[in-house]
Protein backbone atom coordinates (compact mmCIF):
# COMPACT_ATOMS: atom_id res chain seq x y z
CA UNK A 1 0.00 0.00 0.00
CA UNK A 2 1.37 3.64 -1.06
CA UNK A 3 2.61 5.58 2.26
CA UNK A 4 0.01 7.83 3.59
CA UNK A 5 1.29 11.21 4.06
CA UNK A 6 -0.39 13.90 5.97
CA UNK A 7 0.96 17.70 5.13
CA UNK A 8 -0.09 20.52 7.68
CA UNK A 9 1.01 23.78 6.06
CA UNK A 10 -1.14 27.07 5.54
CA UNK A 11 0.46 28.30 2.60
CA UNK A 12 -1.77 27.42 -0.07
CA UNK A 13 0.74 27.36 -2.77
CA UNK A 14 3.56 25.34 -1.05
CA UNK A 15 1.07 23.00 0.08
CA UNK A 16 -0.47 22.68 -3.48
CA UNK A 17 3.06 21.79 -4.84
CA UNK A 18 4.08 19.35 -1.95
CA UNK A 19 0.83 17.55 -2.39
CA UNK A 20 1.46 17.28 -6.34
CA UNK A 21 4.69 16.45 -6.15
CA UNK A 22 3.90 14.03 -3.33
CA UNK A 23 1.42 12.26 -5.47
CA UNK A 24 3.09 11.76 -8.52
CA UNK A 25 6.09 9.87 -6.59
CA UNK A 26 2.91 7.63 -5.52
CA UNK A 27 2.16 8.75 -1.88
CA UNK A 28 -1.38 8.94 -0.76
CA UNK A 29 -1.55 12.66 0.27
CA UNK A 30 -3.84 14.99 2.81
CA UNK A 31 -3.53 18.54 3.67
CA UNK A 32 -4.68 20.12 6.22
CA UNK A 33 -4.20 24.69 6.39
CA UNK A 34 -4.38 25.24 10.05
CA UNK A 35 -3.04 23.55 13.05
CA UNK A 36 -6.75 22.81 14.46
CA UNK A 37 -7.80 20.90 11.54
CA UNK A 38 -4.00 19.08 11.32
CA UNK A 39 -4.78 18.07 14.61
CA UNK A 40 -7.93 16.39 13.48
CA UNK A 41 -6.73 14.63 10.72
CA UNK A 42 -3.90 13.21 12.50
CA UNK A 43 -5.89 11.67 15.37
CA UNK A 44 -9.04 11.02 12.87
CA UNK A 45 -6.84 9.19 10.24
CA UNK A 46 -3.52 6.93 10.34
CA UNK A 47 -0.79 8.22 8.02
CA UNK A 48 2.46 6.90 7.66
CA UNK A 49 4.16 10.12 7.80
CA UNK A 50 3.70 13.64 8.72
CA UNK A 51 5.16 16.98 7.09
CA UNK A 52 4.20 19.69 9.92
CA UNK A 53 5.08 23.60 9.10
CA UNK A 54 6.00 25.20 12.55
CA UNK A 55 4.36 28.33 12.12
CA UNK A 56 0.66 27.93 11.22
CA UNK A 57 -2.71 29.78 12.40
CA UNK A 58 -4.78 28.10 15.39
CA UNK A 59 -2.22 25.55 17.02
CA UNK A 60 1.64 25.63 16.01
CA UNK A 61 3.33 22.61 14.55
CA UNK A 62 5.33 22.01 17.89
CA UNK A 63 2.29 21.82 19.95
CA UNK A 64 0.81 19.18 17.21
CA UNK A 65 3.71 16.91 17.39
CA UNK A 66 3.63 17.42 21.06
CA UNK A 67 0.18 16.21 21.35
CA UNK A 68 1.01 13.49 19.05
CA UNK A 69 3.28 11.77 20.83
CA UNK A 70 1.42 12.10 23.92
CA UNK A 71 -1.42 10.32 22.04
CA UNK A 72 0.97 7.54 21.16
CA UNK A 73 1.12 8.46 18.18
CA UNK A 74 4.79 7.02 16.55
CA UNK A 75 4.28 7.87 12.63
CA UNK A 76 7.62 9.82 11.92
CA UNK A 77 7.17 13.85 11.80
CA UNK A 78 9.20 16.00 9.36
CA UNK A 79 9.43 19.52 10.71
CA UNK A 80 9.24 22.58 7.70
CA UNK A 81 10.45 25.86 9.17
CA UNK A 82 11.11 29.07 7.63
CA UNK A 83 13.67 30.14 10.71
CA UNK A 84 17.07 28.53 10.34
CA UNK A 85 18.14 29.13 13.90
CA UNK A 86 19.84 26.35 15.90
CA UNK A 87 17.64 26.30 18.76
CA UNK A 88 14.27 26.01 16.74
CA UNK A 89 16.01 22.63 15.66
CA UNK A 90 16.69 22.00 19.11
CA UNK A 91 13.08 22.32 19.98
CA UNK A 92 11.84 20.46 17.06
CA UNK A 93 13.51 17.48 17.83
CA UNK A 94 12.72 18.05 21.28
CA UNK A 95 9.20 18.13 20.76
CA UNK A 96 8.84 14.80 19.37
CA UNK A 97 9.84 15.28 15.75
CA UNK A 98 12.22 12.95 13.79
CA UNK A 99 13.83 15.60 11.43
CA UNK A 100 13.71 19.09 10.40
CA UNK A 101 13.47 21.17 7.11
CA UNK A 102 14.24 24.56 6.73
CA UNK A 103 12.43 27.15 4.26
CA UNK A 104 13.56 27.26 1.62
CA UNK A 105 13.98 23.56 0.48
CA UNK A 106 15.40 21.79 -2.28
CA UNK A 107 12.14 19.31 -3.78
CA UNK A 108 14.49 16.37 -4.32
CA UNK A 109 16.22 17.05 -0.57
CA UNK A 110 12.70 16.91 0.73
CA UNK A 111 11.77 13.67 -1.20
CA UNK A 112 14.98 11.68 0.40
CA UNK A 113 14.32 13.16 3.68
CA UNK A 114 10.86 11.23 3.67
CA UNK A 115 12.37 8.05 1.46
CA UNK A 116 15.10 7.79 4.77
CA UNK A 117 12.05 8.45 7.21
CA UNK A 118 9.49 5.99 6.24
CA UNK A 119 12.69 3.69 5.42
CA UNK A 120 13.46 4.02 9.06
CA UNK A 121 10.45 3.05 10.16
CA UNK A 122 9.59 0.18 8.23
CA UNK A 123 6.48 -0.73 6.56
CA UNK A 124 3.97 -1.11 9.42
CA UNK A 125 5.70 -0.07 12.34
CA UNK A 126 4.43 3.52 12.54
CA UNK A 127 0.46 3.47 13.90
CA UNK A 128 -1.60 6.32 14.75
CA UNK A 129 -3.10 7.66 18.02
CA UNK A 130 -3.52 5.10 20.48
CA UNK A 131 -6.88 6.61 21.58
CA UNK A 132 -9.12 7.18 19.74
CA UNK A 133 -13.10 8.80 20.58
CA UNK A 134 -16.07 8.11 18.73
CA UNK A 135 -19.04 10.03 20.15
CA UNK A 136 -19.63 8.42 23.45
CA UNK A 137 -17.48 5.95 22.61
CA UNK A 138 -13.38 6.11 23.90
CA UNK A 139 -11.01 3.18 23.00
CA UNK A 140 -7.55 2.83 24.29
CA UNK A 141 -5.32 1.44 22.13
CA UNK A 142 -2.26 0.71 24.15
CA UNK A 143 -4.18 -0.47 27.94
CA UNK A 144 -7.29 -2.35 25.41
CA UNK A 145 -9.86 -0.68 27.59
CA UNK A 146 -13.08 0.65 26.23
CA UNK A 147 -15.51 2.78 27.55
CA UNK A 148 -18.74 4.17 26.31
CA UNK A 149 -20.75 6.66 28.37
CA UNK A 150 -17.91 6.55 31.10
CA UNK A 151 -18.74 3.14 31.93
CA UNK A 152 -16.06 0.14 31.03
CA UNK A 153 -17.46 -1.89 28.37
CA UNK A 154 -16.20 -5.21 28.66
CA UNK A 155 -15.15 -7.09 25.77
CA UNK A 156 -12.83 -10.68 25.12
CA UNK A 157 -9.70 -10.18 23.38
CA UNK A 158 -11.21 -11.11 19.91
CA UNK A 159 -14.09 -8.81 20.49
CA UNK A 160 -11.02 -6.16 20.88
CA UNK A 161 -9.09 -7.19 18.26
CA UNK A 162 -11.51 -6.99 16.13
CA UNK A 163 -12.54 -3.49 17.29
CA UNK A 164 -9.06 -2.46 16.92
CA UNK A 165 -9.15 -3.75 13.28
CA UNK A 166 -12.32 -1.56 12.19
CA UNK A 167 -10.97 1.72 13.89
CA UNK A 168 -7.93 1.65 12.25
CA UNK A 169 -9.85 0.35 9.10
CA UNK A 170 -12.38 3.13 9.90
CA UNK A 171 -14.26 3.99 6.12
CA UNK A 172 -13.14 1.40 4.50
CA UNK A 173 -15.43 -1.70 3.52
CA UNK A 174 -14.15 -5.15 4.66
CA UNK A 175 -15.11 -8.47 3.67
CA UNK A 176 -15.59 -11.18 6.06
CA UNK A 177 -12.13 -12.80 4.27
CA UNK A 178 -10.30 -10.29 5.32
CA UNK A 179 -11.39 -9.56 8.93
CA UNK A 180 -11.36 -13.31 9.23
CA UNK A 181 -7.52 -13.10 7.86
CA UNK A 182 -6.50 -9.88 9.62
CA UNK A 183 -8.20 -10.70 12.98
CA UNK A 184 -8.24 -14.15 13.67
CA UNK A 185 -5.19 -15.64 11.17
CA UNK A 186 -4.92 -18.59 9.06
CA UNK A 187 -5.65 -21.05 12.19
CA UNK A 188 -8.20 -23.19 10.47
CA UNK A 189 -11.38 -20.75 11.57
CA UNK A 190 -14.09 -22.62 9.95
CA UNK A 191 -16.42 -19.80 8.52
CA UNK A 192 -16.76 -16.39 7.82
CA UNK A 193 -19.81 -16.93 10.27
CA UNK A 194 -17.55 -16.29 12.86
CA UNK A 195 -17.13 -12.64 11.47
CA UNK A 196 -20.84 -11.85 12.04
CA UNK A 197 -20.84 -13.29 15.42
CA UNK A 198 -18.19 -11.27 17.12
CA UNK A 199 -19.76 -8.42 14.90
CA UNK A 200 -23.67 -9.13 16.35
CA UNK A 201 -21.58 -9.33 19.69
CA UNK A 202 -19.46 -6.02 19.33
CA UNK A 203 -22.47 -4.43 18.02
CA UNK A 204 -24.45 -5.17 21.61
CA UNK A 205 -21.51 -3.67 23.62
CA UNK A 206 -20.52 -0.58 21.74
CA UNK A 207 -23.58 0.37 20.02
CA UNK A 208 -26.52 2.53 21.33
CA UNK A 209 -29.01 0.45 19.47
CA UNK A 210 -27.50 -2.58 18.38
CA UNK A 211 -30.31 -2.83 16.21
CA UNK A 212 -29.90 0.36 14.34
CA UNK A 213 -25.99 0.41 13.99
CA UNK A 214 -24.27 3.51 13.39
CA UNK A 215 -20.59 1.94 13.94
CA UNK A 216 -20.44 -0.77 12.48
CA UNK A 217 -22.29 -0.92 8.93
CA UNK A 218 -23.09 -3.98 7.40
CA UNK A 219 -22.33 -3.56 3.78
CA UNK A 220 -25.17 -5.62 1.86
CA UNK A 221 -23.13 -8.35 -0.09
CA UNK A 222 -19.36 -7.31 0.88
CA UNK A 223 -19.23 -6.61 4.22
CA UNK A 224 -18.72 -4.47 7.07
CA UNK A 225 -17.67 -0.96 7.64
CA UNK A 226 -16.81 1.29 10.53
CA UNK A 227 -17.85 5.02 10.17
CA UNK A 228 -17.05 7.27 12.61
CA1 LIG B 1 3.43 28.76 8.05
Amino acid sequence: MNARILIVEDEAGLARTLKDRLQKEGYAVSTARDGNAGMDAATREPFDLLILDVMLPGQDGLTICQKLRQLGSNAPILMLTARRQTMDKVIGLRSGADDYLAKPFNMVELLARIDALLRRAGPGKTSGPVRYQFGDLQIDIRSTEVTREGRAVALSAKEFQLLRYFVEHRGATLSRDELLREVWGYGGQPSTRTVDVHVAWLRQKIEKDPKNPQLILTVVGLGYKFVA
